[in-house]
């Protein structure tokens, strides 16, 4: 839909700019809320993808918390249809020592830890969802050009020259976002000079629904587990140079690297599908909000991959802005007041600013070669393995069931 509209067609409470999974969960929400929302998306429709497709490697670790939101607004039941991977326990090792930690959700009483989900999946989902949504206009396929504020409302100009006028404007357009960039919201930018290497892997032995991860001297090498017991999703971060050799190989000596890298738990590595590469940075934008303007997901926060918080912290961004919304109104406030959305920017930006500095920490600890950090981190491991109550808290945080959560993500309902 990309037609010239009429005023009063092109009236929204809400423009949501960016339909990536925290736009359209966002969008999802506030729709079946009752909000009026325009959902601006660059990219076309996404096509349906199988769960052994291996041409696409973007997939996300999924914390219960943001199941529970996925699930509250009607995207659950389509993922679960695409047969995400679930996994029951997580091993987390040094390649450096002999510290090891080995969670499973037995020990916190739940039946497991998260899910694997192909991010393609859970955008197809969304949209499934949102073209239900009598009171979401998602317009696709042309971008935010342009926008002005007024008094009550803003002024949205799209590439293809249609014109919206919400009374809030949602930035949720990814790392390099226009809304940012238009609004002149600086970010603080931590280039790691490491890139993320992604793909699908069959390997020999079954992967028995545990996450693992070693750390390398270079970085983190991740293996996430799929639907298909001999099927993983890894990410590896290494520095830029040591990333380009391994795009460079072959595909049997890249899985001959593999091997070497996440040790014997697997067997050998028996295929893979295509290479992707991610520079990785941390960014975190000055503000999240100003009048009639929010950020929300990598438009505001952009996070080391390593613990595969991203899409999860995003994702509670979403469920908190709608809450803090969903309040308003009921109060009779405007939605676009700085005064409303300050408290949406206070709820999240300590979390998500907390989070950037654990995963800083964890990559350096864990990157460098120095003999007392290495002894540290060994015996931290095996400290944390040991301490029960210290080890439960670390598995809720990874659930993402413990913290300052929105209502959404504790209890399913708005
Ligand atoms: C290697 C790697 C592994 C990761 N693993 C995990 C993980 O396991 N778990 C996890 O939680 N996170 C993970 N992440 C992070 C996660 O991918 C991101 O945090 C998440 O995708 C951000 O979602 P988003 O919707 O905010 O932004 P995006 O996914 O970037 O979506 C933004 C959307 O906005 C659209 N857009 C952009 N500009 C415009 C415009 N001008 N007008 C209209 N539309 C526009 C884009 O087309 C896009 O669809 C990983 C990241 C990397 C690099």
């Amino acid at each position: 839909m990309s037609a010239r509209l009429g005023d009063r067609e092109a009236d929204f409470a809400v423009a949501v700019i960016g339909g990536g999974v925290v736009g359209g969960t966002l969008a999802a929400i506030l729709g079946a809320a009752g909000f009026r929302v325009a959902l601006v998306e660059s990219s076309e429709t996404p096509s349906v993808v199988t769960a052994n497709d291996d041409n696409d490697a973007r997939v996300l670790a999924l914390t219960r918390a943001s199941e529970q939101v996925l699930r509250a607004v009607g995207a659950w039941q389509h993922i679960s249809a695409g047969r995400p991977g679930e996994f029951r326990q997580m091993q987390v090792w040094d390649a450096g020592g002999e510290g090891r930690i080995h969670f499973a959700s037995a020990e916190v009483g739940e039946p497991l830890l998260g899910h694997i989900v192909r991010t393609q999946v859970i955008e197809v989902a969304l949209d499934m969802v949102l073209r239900h949504l009598p009171l979401v206009s998602t317009y696709r396929g042309s971008g935010l050009r342009t926008f002005v504020r007024g008094q009550d409302k803003l002024r949205i100009v799209l590439a293809d020259g249609s014109q919206l006028s919400p009374q809030l404007l949602v930035g949720a357009d990814g790392g390099e976002s226009t809304v940012r960039t238009l609004a002149g919201i600086a970010q603080r930018v931590h280039d790691y000079r490491q890139t993320a290497l992604a793909c699908t892997v069959v390997t020999e032995r079954p992967h028995g629904d545990t996450a693992r991860q070693r750390f390398l001297a270079g970085g983190p090498l991740a293996f996430l587990p799929l639907a298909d017991p001999h099927r993983c999703a890894i990410v590896w971060s290494l520095p830029h140079a040591e990333a380009q050799r391994l795009i460079g190989m072959s595909d049997a000596e890249f899985r001959r690297a593999l091997e070497g890298g996440i040790g014997e738990a697997l067997g050998t590595v028996a295929d893979n599908g295509p290479r992707r590469a991610f520079p990785l940075s941390r960014a975190h934008a000055e503000r999240y909000v100003e009048p009639r303007l929010a950020l929300i997901g990598d438009a505001a926060h952009r996070i080391h991959p390593l613990a595969g918080l991203g899409a999860n912290l995003g994702l509670m961004d979403a469920a908190t802005l709608a809450e803090v919304i969903l309040d308003a109104k009921a109060a009779r406030q405007d939605i676009g007041a700085l005064r409303v959305l300050r408290r949406y920017e206070r709820w999240r930006k300590g979390e998500n600013l907390a989070m950037m500095w654990l995963m800083d920490g964890f990559n350096e600890l864990f990157g460098s070669d120095a003999l007392p950090l290495r002894i540290m981190r060994n015996a931290g491991l095996t400290l944390a393995n040991s301490a029960g109550p210290v080890k439960r808290r670390i598995i809720r945080r990874a659930m993402g069931i413990e913290g300052d959560l929105p209502r959404l993500a504790l209890t399913g309902r708005w």
